[in-house]
């Protein structure tokens, strides 16, 4: 049974979510049926007066549906009828005589958000794990138990419209903003409120709006479509749809609204980008669950020292006081430490200007970080994040001193981008204890973790750092110790090969947009702006001498980096970056370090050199055992680089395009333009014998 039901002498009754053996609600068939029972029951209720929709979950109301069942329906008729289940029993919730609120704490998305769209009324916690919205989009689907017809009637169209086509979802405040929640209450009024809510009776019939005039709505349709194309260059028909049907229920009574929203749905189903979108979904819960396996033992983390107070140091020590954890934040330099804790300020300073946290919540978390430069003890501390200059000399030598100031079960670990961890922990008394965990920047935006296992690295320091990056909120993917580990060994080629084109005579820009028109969402020039060119150079030149093939930059970079252009931190490299955010411009004068004349790029050609380098490095990844799957591969792509997720990462596009197609392509572009192409031998023999990288009819990884 996952819901309760409770009937007052008052005629009162309340509907509690509570899935049996999960600390999720979601909606499932059982679920549906279940409430549809209820329903059937309350509809004979004599003394009913009024129905609250609640849950006992701590901090979810309802996350969703369960997209599994809707994954494994074995066609369209089976999802269809999953569609019409959950449009069928809504519309019987929202056509009770009595009327009808949610109540609603924690997370209300998707069919939880359309369960109580479809009540009167919406009491919402002023609680932060309380979050509405209709993510559909970014899964490749659209609203389809009503969302897309109830959520535009009840809000009007562009606020509607603001919601579904980004999957944005909001806190209670900004739901009572918009129209979506009635009133906000404590979590612990929530049902006096709701049981308020039912007093007024059944909602009347909305407004009738402005924006439903028919040139009004083209209106905004219009320009909600400009929006959604300039954002996603059309790379992905879910926002487009939704619009479509958004606009076009407007003017059609429920049930043909309901029509057309299945009609979408069905057919955004279908599409390669949903697929993908879909697969990532389960690859993000899939990595929730990571573990190792027993005996090892993942040791609690209630304390963390971070040292090195810069970029990456001040973004880790913020993100995980900001979890509740208390953090000493050490750098050798006072500046450097005064420096750090400015940007820590500025990140918590955003996040309240974003309602991410409140302003007490803010000064809470910086009152975790404690400052030092000091050599001090830290026996208190269970875990270590190195954070310090990208150096081997540096980085042993604070690991050997680390070692004496920490317990003898503190575990140590180390977010280098590259390094080895067997050298950093060279010549340590317990080698064991050392563990990679590399953030990505800005670590509060990206959500993944490379977890880099050394030769030497035990299980337990493992198990726990893989705990410990759960813990804090971040997605792990265990790499082993190999150069630059997964991510930047795919993504410096990458790079490097991006300011070949540039070296060859290419625009800066016209390289950037052969990789946003493929769905990266930013150019590879402007990338390399933002790590910073002497960490690009650092690292490409790195890996060029580590790895067997030849990856190592021209001398481009070191000509920009000898002219003081670093980048985003210089405030110049590829581009200048003193305007607003996003609308840089080329740095003039960045034609000087390239000395060929300009000429115009073939952007196909462009393209199989920028994709096909990192497919190739991908596979030699796989071949040796660098990760485990091509799943993770992708995965770790798409969240710690943004790679166009609707492709479902390069080994998938791999598959889409066609292991002899690449191999093909690779042979093509290593006779005509430089031997680095060579296709490994990985994709060599996959082409022989015929094999993919995921299984042909493959939809998802549950
Ligand atoms: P940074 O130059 O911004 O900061 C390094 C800090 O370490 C400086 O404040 C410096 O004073 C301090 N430091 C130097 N020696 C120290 C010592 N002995 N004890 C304490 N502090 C010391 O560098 P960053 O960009 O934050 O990179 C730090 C580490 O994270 C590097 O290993 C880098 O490869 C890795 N990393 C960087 C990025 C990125 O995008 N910047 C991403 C992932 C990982």
């Amino acid at each position: 049974m996952n819901i309760t039901r409770q009937l007052d002498a008052d005629g009162i009754c309340t509907l509690t979510f509570d899935r049996v053996a999960s600390s999720a609600n979601i909606f499932d068939r059982s679920t549906l049926a279940e409430l549809d029972v209820h329903l059937a029951n309350l509809e004979a209720e004599p003394t009913l007066k009024g129905v609250i929709i609640a849950s006992a979950k701590p901090k979810i109301f309802i996350a969703g549906a369960d997209l599994k069942e809707f994954v494994r329906a074995p066609d369209a008729v089976a999802l269809g009828e999953i569609v019409d289940l959950g449009q069928r029993i809504f519309t019987r919730l929202s056509r009770l005589t009595v009327p009808s609120v949610a109540a609603i704490h924690g997370v209300c998305l998707g069919g939880g958000c359309e369960l109580a769209l479809a009540c009167d009324w919406r009491v919402a916690s002023t609680d932060k794990a309380t979050k509405l919205g209709l993510p559909e989009t970014q899964l490749g689907i659209l609203p389809a138990w009503g969302g897309s017809v109830r959520l535009p009637a009840l809000i009007g169209l562009p606020a509607a419209l603001g919601l579904i086509l980004p999957g944005r979802q909001v806190v209670g405040a900004q739901g009572l903003k918009l129209g979506l929640v009635d009133q906000l209450a404590h979590r612990e009024y929530l049902t006096a409120a709701a049981r308020r809510l039912l007093a007024r009776g059944k909602r009347p019939p909305p407004p009738h709006r402005v924006s439903s005039f028919t040139p009004i709505r083209a209106l905004v349709a219009a320009q909600a479509r400009r929006g959604v194309l300039a954002k996603s260059r059309g790379h992905y028909p879910a926002p487009l749809k939704a619009l479509e049907v958004c606009t076009d229920t407007l003017s059609h009574s429920l049930e043909t609204g309901l029509v057309l929203e299945k009609a979408a749905l069905l057919e955004l189903f279908e599409t390669p980008e949903c697929r993908n979108l879909v697969g990532i979904f389960f690859l993000q819960e899939r990595a929730k669950k990571l573990s190792v396996p027993a005996p090892a033992v993942a040791a609690p983390v209630r304390r963390v020292a971070v040292v090195g107070a810069g970029v990456m140091g001040a973004g880790i020590a913020q993100w995980v006081s900001a979890r509740g954890l208390p953090v000493i934040l050490k750098d050798i330099a006072p500046e450097a430490l005064a420096k750090g804790l400015r940007t820590i300020e500025a990140v918590y300073r955003d996040a309240t200007k974003r309602r991410v946290v409140t302003a007490t919540e803010a000064m809470a978390g910086l009152d975790r970080i404690t400052p030092s430069h000091l050599a001090t003890r830290l026996h208190a501390v269970d875990l270590v994040i190195e954070a310090a200059v990208e150096k081997l000399e540096a980085k042993q030598s604070i690991f050997r001193d680390l070692e004496a100031r920490v317990r003898p079960d503190t575990i140590l670990a180390t977010n280098t981008s590259a390094l080895s961890i067997e050298s950093i922990a060279a010549g340590l008394a317990h080698p064991e204890r050392v563990v990679g965990i590399h953030f990505f920047n800005p670590v509060h935006r990206m959500q993944l973790v490379e977890i880099v296992q050394g030769p030497r690295t035990s299980a337990d320091a493992l198990a726990t750092a893989l705990q410990f990056s759960k813990s804090i909120g971040k997605l792990p993917v265990i790499v082993k110790d190999s150069p630059g580990f997964l991510v930047n060994r795919i993504l410096m080629p990458y790079i490097v090969e991006a300011v070949r084109l540039f070296r060859e005579g290419a625009g800066v820009e016209e390289v950037d947009r052969v990789m946003l028109d493929f769905g990266m969402p930013m150019g590879p020039l402007r990338l390399a702006d933002e790590v910073g060119l002497d960490v690009a150079s650092h690292v490409a030149q790195d890996l060029g001498r580590r790895l067997p093939h030849p990856a190592a930059p021209d001398d481009t970079l070191e000509a920009m980096i000898a002219r003081g252009w670093l980048g985003k931190k210089s405030g110049c490299g590829f581009y200048l970056h003193a305007g607003k955010k996003g609308h840089e411009k080329v740095n003039p004068q960045v034609g000087a370090v390239s000395t060929v004349a300009v000429r115009p790029l073939n952007p196909a050609r462009a393209r199989d050199r920028l994709v096909l380098i990192m497919i190739n490095e991908a596979a030699c990844c796989l071949a040796e055992g660098v990760i485990e799957s091509p799943e993770e591969v992708d995965f770790a792509m798409i969240l710690g680089t943004g790679w166009a997720p609707f492709r479902g990462g390069p080994l998938r596009y791999a598959d889409t395009l066609g292991i002899a197609e690449v191999v093909r392509r690779l042979e093509v572009l290593s006779r005509e333009v430089a031997p680095r192409f060579a296709p490994c031998e990985y994709l060599c023999e996959m082409r022989r014998a015929g094999r993919t990288f995921y299984p042909a009819d493959n939809f998802v990884h549950q």
